[in-house]
């Protein structure tokens, strides 16, 4: 059981950007795709009061659509490409995007989260 020692909250956050324990640094925080491990491999720390809800949907939502939409007027500022070329290749980065992006802001929060002793952390 962990004190009541203050916690750093950036450090937290990078640690679970990189998906770590927030902890620690070393344990892996997610078991698969988005689901969070009970507890840390390496400190044992409990990560099962983990409780981010759609706040990483949200993030990742904007993050996306903020490096998505410059592109459209970069792309039709520069010439005028077929405008079902632009809708695939937009959606297929777009998707590939919020995959890679939503587990990190999902660790990111769980980092917020820990060191901020939120959710029974
Ligand atoms: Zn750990």
């Amino acid at each position: 059981m962990q004190g009541d020692e203050e916690r750093d909250t950036r450090t937290a956050m990078f640690r679970g950007l990189r998906l770590r324990c927030p902890s620690c640094g070393r344990g892996k925080i997610l078991s698969g795709y988005l689901k969070v491990k009970d507890s840390c491999a390496c400190c044992g720390q409990e990560l099962h009061h983990a409780s981010v809800d759609d706040g990483p949907a949200y993030f990742t939502l904007m993050a996306v659509a903020a490096i998505i939409f410059p592109m459209f007027g970069v792309i039709y500022a520069v010439g005028e490409p077929d405008p079902l070329w632009v809708a695939l290749v937009m959606m297929t980065l777009a998707t590939g995007l919020a995959l890679v992006i939503l587990p990190r802001v999902k660790g990111l929060f769980i980092g917020l989260q820990w060191a901020k002793r939120l959710s029974g952390f």
